[in-house]
């Protein structure tokens, strides 16, 4: 195996199945540096709503897009998103990024930026990147593929719970529901980057069942494909 080889373990699946908690976990479990996708098109789409720009705008869009100060740190393996200098936290799960980011997604202009992030972080390090579209479209030779799912209901309250924690308390769990549902429904019928297993990809099931136990699961499908080389 040459040494400069670069391992990509691709972990998708639709919006709340626990992506984020468990990717950061596998990614900490290996150390692999974990990458999340999601940020990428947040923080594109929070820059449009400071910018108060509309969804319609799509040149607007494009030409932020030109112009726009993103960068995307990896600190002790964790992403920092930073846009005009600042460190972006909350910011990334305010209601307005939650209702807009399926969409802007959706523009090939801002998903070949993203592109470009993916990329770039997947020359340097051994990753694990979280999304969408990551073993079919981005990396399809990725080296493992997960395409984690889990029951509706309980993706719903995990993210209530989590957004209460957070302070975000003007979002009901019925609005939850119903963003989880459009979201999934908008991704999956992208013209590009849509959400869909990838043939290859191994289905885990983060359904009633402990964080801990799904993890073990994917650490030893990596096992099983690349080694232990951690
Ligand atoms: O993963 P997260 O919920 O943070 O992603 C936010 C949105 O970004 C998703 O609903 C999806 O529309 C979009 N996304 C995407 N492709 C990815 C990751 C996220 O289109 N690889």
């Amino acid at each position: 195996m040459s040494e400069n080889k670069k391992y990509v373990i691709a972990i998708d699946g639709p919006a709340g199945t626990g992506k984020g908690t468990i990717s950061r976990l596998v990614a900490k479990r290996i150390g692999f540096v974990l990458v999340k996708t999601g940020d990428m098109f947040r923080a594109i789409t929070y820059k449009m709503v400071k910018e108060k720009i509309k969804l319609d705008e799509i040149d607007k869009i494009i030409s932020l897009l030109d112009n726009i100060d993103l960068e995307f740190k990896y600190i002790n393996g964790q992403q920092v998103s930073i846009l005009d200098g600042e460190e972006l936290n909350d910011e990334l799960s305010i209601k307005e990024v939650q209702d807009n980011v399926s969409q802007v997604s959706v523009i090939k202009e801002v998903r070949d930026k993203v592109l470009k992030y993916e990329k770039d972080i997947a020359k340097k390090e051994n990753i694990v990147m979280e999304g969408r579209d990551i073993g079919t479209t981005v990396f399809p030779n990725a080296d493992v593929k997960i395409y984690l799912i889990a029951d509706l209901e309980e993706r719903v309250l995990r993210r209530y719970n989590q957004l209460k924690k957070q302070g975000i308390n003007n979002i009901s769990k019925e609005e939850v529901k119903q963003n989880f549902i459009f979201r999934d429904e908008n991704d999956k019928n992208k013209k590009y980057g849509a959400l869909k297993q990838a043939e290859d990809a191994v289905v885990v099931d983060n359904s009633h069942r402990e964080i801990e136990d799904t993890v073990n699961e994917i650490i030893n499908i990596i096992k099983e494909k690349i080694g232990e080389i951690w």
